[in-house]
């Protein structure tokens, strides 16, 4: 298929920078889409785990790592008795409530989570009267009862502490869950922003390749028809009908070819007329009796030739002036081209001789014609414009092929003799060929 981009009435140069445009846009495009649609959607899900890792997972270590060093004053206190571990107690106790205050259980997203949280916190609430009472005893050390205490202190502490490692545990279920999930959004994001670009790259393809096409396919009609007109081929066109630069340099070429065919017509007419009478010159004369006889032998038809001399025209030159001579020359020849048919040629064989080409025409049909031309000369009063009009007549020689001749110099020649034999006859009569009276061709 041939793909052609509209006439869009528009420049080249125009036309060069929407084509540009639109070969970059697709790609602009696809890089808005990536930064501003599907970077955020890759980045969101990442964002989602490292916010539940702070909010979530890092207060519930935290509380443990507490939990851990809360119980080591209330043991230490049993073994040494250091009166010291009352006021460390103190404040790790601090901290784990710090750190229960900031794990609250309405943050975490599973109700097991929160649950468990609630756990722990319980145990520490039982955990806690118990290691104060511990811390109050003056006598810890080598204490049976105390020791016992401190094992369910310990055993509540253990709880507590095994309690958020199963918290951990639901968090890493979750942040498995997201990483899956993220996972999940970045091949499609991946798959999205490929199919994103090769879509670009198609439609840039397509437009540039458009582009180029809207100029080097009318180019190559412009280098193909100069080819032409090179060859000589005056009649070819190029066929560009558009509303940009190209369209007027095509139009200016058809302009250009038409004038050259125009004048090289012209040129031609001029070259095969004669200059004082308009008729075909001796040149042409040949040209054409040459391609009458062609056809005539093609077909196997007749074709016959006058050959006209004016009479004593010495004398009307001498009588009247070249001038007037020429004038009288001028208007004879418009009379034998108002006689004769639409398809005979009227030539002018040279001086005040002129010859008449007659197709499908026997020597029959050609001698009627001949004496009709004669007697129309002699009917002519010709105005000359100078005295008393001179009174003129012809004498004609006809032959015909192939009765008398078969080419063209055999045929004039016979004709040449013919007009030799009327002009012996006497003038201004019609002779026909005839073998016998075939004579060199010398007038009088
Ligand atoms: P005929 O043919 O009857 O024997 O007599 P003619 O006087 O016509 O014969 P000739 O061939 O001797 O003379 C032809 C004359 O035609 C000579 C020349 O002055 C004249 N002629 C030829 N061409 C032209 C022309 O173009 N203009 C003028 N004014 N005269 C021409
Ligand atoms: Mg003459
Ligand atoms: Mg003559």
């Amino acid at each position: 298929m041939k793909f052609r981009l509209p006439d869009f009435r528009i420049s080249l140069r125009t036309r060069f920078a929407l084509g540009l445009g639109a070969v970059l846009l697709p790609f602009l495009a696809a890089a808005a889409l990536g930064q501003f649609y599907l970077l955020p959607r890759l980045v969101e899900p990442l964002e989602d785990i490292v916010r539940e890792l702070s909010e979530e997972m890092y207060p519930v270590t935290r509380l443990q790592t507490a939990l851990f060093q809360v119980a080591m004053p209330v043991n230490d206190y049993l073994v040494h008795g250091d009166a010291d571990e009352r006021r460390q107690f103190a404040q790790l106790r601090q901290r784990v409530e710090r750190a229960f205050e900031e794990a609250p259980p309405e943050r975490y997203t599973l109700a097991e989570e929160r649950a468990l949280i609630r756990a722990a916190r319980a145990e520490w609430d039982q955990a806690l009267p118990l290691g104060e009472q511990l811390l109050r005893l003056s006598d810890p050390v080598g204490n049976a009862a105390a020791a016992r205490d401190m094992e369910r202190f310990d055993a509540h502490i253990d709880r507590a502490v095994s309690m958020l490692d199963e918290a951990h545990h639901h968090f890493h279920q979750v942040l498995d869950q997201d990483r899956a999930q993220a996972g999940v959004s970045r091949s499609r994001i991946l798959g999205a922003t490929f199919a994103a670009f090769v879509l670009a790259g198609a439609v840039s393809l397509f437009t540039g390749v458009a582009l180029a096409r809207s100029v080097t396919d009318p180019v190559d009609t412009l280098r193909q028809g100069a080819a032409r007109l090179a060859e000589g081929k005056l009649s070819h066109r190029v066929d560009i009908h558009r509303h940009d630069e190209l369209g007027e340099l095509a139009a200016a070429f058809n302009a250009m070819a038409g004038r050259i065919e125009a004048d090289q017509a012209a040129l031609a007419e001029l070259a095969s007329r004669d200059g004082l009478t308009g008729l075909y010159n001796h040149r042409t004369f040949y040209v054409l009796l040459g391609d009458e006889l062609a056809r005539a032998k093609r077909f196997q038809r007749p074709v016959s030739l006058l050959l006209l001399d004016i009479d004593h025209f010495k004398r009307v030159n001498d009588t009247h002036g070249h001038l007037a001579g020429d004038a009288a020359l001028r208007e004879l020849c418009e009379l034998l081209r108002r006689e004769a048919r639409a398809v005979d040629r009227v030539c002018r064989y040279g001086g005040e001789e002129i010859t008449l080409i007659l197709p499908e025409t026997d020597i029959e049909a050609a001698v009627r014609l001949a004496e009709r031309l004669r007697a129309a000369v002699e009917a002519q009063p010709f105005d000359v414009g100078t005295g008393a009009p001179p009174h003129m007549t012809v004498s004609i020689g006809a032959a015909s092929w192939p009765a008398h001749a078969d080419n063209a110099e055999a045929l004039v020649a016979a004709a040449d003799a013919a007009l030799y034999a009327a002009k012996r006859g006497g003038r201004n009569r019609v002779a026909r060929y005839e073998p016998e009276s075939a004579q060199p061709a010398a007038l009088e």
